[in-house]
Parts: C-alpha cells; structure tokens; sequence
C-alpha cells in the first residue's frame, strides 16, 4: 500500500455506508433517493468509484519491475505520447480529462510500453492534483528503472474549473516533471520537444 491509501487506524467504510452517504448527497443536492429514477443511483455510485479511484489498489513500482536489458545498445530517448487519461480533483472529486506524454532516456533497461500507460493510470485514478500526478509518474519511472533521465508533460482539462467556479470552459492545463539529463542538458531537452511537436506518422 502506498502512503496515499488510507492510515490503518480508519477502516474502510463498507459498500453499506458508501451507498448511505450517496443518498445524503443526493437529498442535499434536493432530490429524494427514494423516487424511482435514483433508486439504483447508490449503488451504481459507488461501483463507479470502485473503477474511478482502482489506482490505490495497484502498487505503480511493481509494475515496472520487469524490464528488458537486451537493447542492441539502444541510448536513444524513448517517448510514449498522448496517453489518455482520467483522473479526479481532490477539491472537488471532479474530473479531470488529459493526455500525458511519458519518455525517458534508458540506461540499460527498457521496459515494455504498455506498462508506461499504466504507471499513469495507477496514479491518475486517484483524487489528485496536477503536479503531484505528473512528480509521481516521473518518479517512479526514475527510481526503478534507474534511466539517464525521465520527462513527463502532462496536459488536461479540469471540470472542477469548466463546470463550476470561474465556468472557463476551453481552458488546458500544463505540468512537466524533468529529471536527469532532460533537466540538465538542454540539447536532450530539446530533442524531446522536437518529438513532441512533430506530427505522427502512424495515423495516430
Ligand atoms: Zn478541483
């Protein structure tokens, strides 16, 4: 369990309780969870949180563990774009809808691609901000696979800021995580915005 989850001295509610508190909310926002439209709506809540919020369950670093060494001596920066992602605020439990852009220079060891994206799913579903999602993808990445350097961006669309409060709909924000040498050396760096920018060639 990461230190995300939740301290041992408070028990997870049960499924019981999570529908009970979905009806309180449903009378506070001033409908009755009894009507027959919202009758199943507490149960479906809370079987959707099991999917939103699944990341807490998987431990990012493992996923990582297994890697491949037999590159042909590969030191070239690997960069996996656009990888969709949703996520949740924890101010206000909205969505969160973005891409992110994961690369790293390798050292000795790739990993498979695949378990890229889901380093980012393990932690976006959780309730989040921004640059914690964006630090947390970058470091797991650097702290197991040990690479020259490791560069997340991460751009989205925040709901909690589209459908209530300042209602700025249109409006994406931008992290970046730089580590190693994409820190530190501003040719590397640019390189990776190169690829960044350039247009795919895979219809993608
Ligand atoms: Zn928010």
């Amino acid at each position: 369990m990461s230190s995300d989850s939740q301290p041992e001295n408070t028990p997870r509610p049960s499924r019981t309780e999570a529908e009970q508190a979905v009806r309180t909310l449903l009378r506070w926002a001033g409908d009755n969870p009894a009507r027959e439209g919202l009758h199943d709506t507490p149960s479906r809540v809370v079987r959707a949180y099991e999917e939103f919020f699944e990341g807490y369950n998987t431990n990012p670093h493992t996923l990582l563990e297994r890697t491949f060494s037999e590159v042909e001596g590969y030191d070239e920066i690997v960069l996996l774009r656009d990888i969709r992602f949703e996520s949740h605020c924890e101010h206000h439990l909205a969505p969160i809808i973005g891409r992110a852009h994961v690369a790293y220079l390798p050292k000795k060891r790739v990993v498979g691609i695949s378990k890229l994206a889901r380093v980012v799913d393990a932690y976006a579903r959780r309730l989040q901000i921004q640059e914690r999602l964006t630090a947390q993808i970058a470091n797991t990445i650097n702290d197991v696979l040990e690479p020259q350097g490791v560069a997340v961006i991460i751009e989205s669309a925040h709901e909690c800021m589209t459908t209530r409060g300042v209602h700025r709909p249109g409006v994406s924000m931008v992290t970046s995580t730089m580590l190693g040498v994409f820190r530190e050396n501003t040719n590397t760096r640019q390189e990776l915005l190169a690829m960044l920018n350039r247009p795919s060639a895979c219809g993608v």
